[in-house]
């Protein structure tokens, strides 16, 4: 029973991949996967949290995926402002204030893209809400490495209570 428990909770918040940067995502492996649809995480994934700024190198990843037949979006908590601005500058839709890792606005975004679930990637650097949502959902889940050490508060203070609660869990599990 605790084992089953023990194997639910981690499945899902276990990502399939795990990857430095977006830029070491091994794409020909996606799409051998038959993977077409990717879901972006914005910040601390494609830019660093805060940053304004859509690099050149940024703009040119993008540029490839599409020219390798993917189809992308950005799925974010942040704010319309911001999610908008990215989104226009890589030539995608995105959902802002998506609230992940609640299923809806994954749902959003798969209604977007217009792929299944099975075929469609999220891409974030946390696994509370980026990887938990997609797991939950059933997507090929990818963590990347935070891009900055900066980043909301409440997501600092997040990433404290995962470590916190996974070391618990993984404690009582272990039956100590
Ligand atoms: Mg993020």
């Amino acid at each position: 029973m605790r084992g089953g428990v023990r194997k639910l909770i981690l499945d899902l918040l276990r990502p399939a991949a795990f990857f430095s940067s977006i830029y070491q995502i091994d794409l020909d492996r996606l799409q051998k996967r038959g993977i077409k649809g990717l879901i972006f995480d914005l910040d601390n994934t494609i830019v660093e949290w805060g940053s304004p700024v859509a690099g050149e190198e940024l703009l040119a990843w993008f540029k490839a995926l599409r020219e390798r037949g993917f189809l992308s979006c950005l799925l974010s908590n942040n704010s319309p402002a911001r999610v908008n601005y990215f989104a226009g500058r890589l030539g995608i839709p995105g959902i802002y204030k998506a609230g992940k890792p609640r299923r809806r606005s994954y749902r959003a975004a798969l209604e977007l893209l217009g792929t299944a679930p099975q075929e469609t990637a999220i891409i974030g650097d946390q696994v509370f809400t980026d990887i938990l949502g997609g797991n939950r959902l059933g997507l090929y889940t990818i963590l990347v490495t935070p891009l900055s050490q900066r980043e909301f508060l409440g997501t600092r203070l997040v990433r404290r209570l995962e470590r916190l609660v996974l070391g618990r869990w993984l404690g009582r599990f272990n039956g100590t």
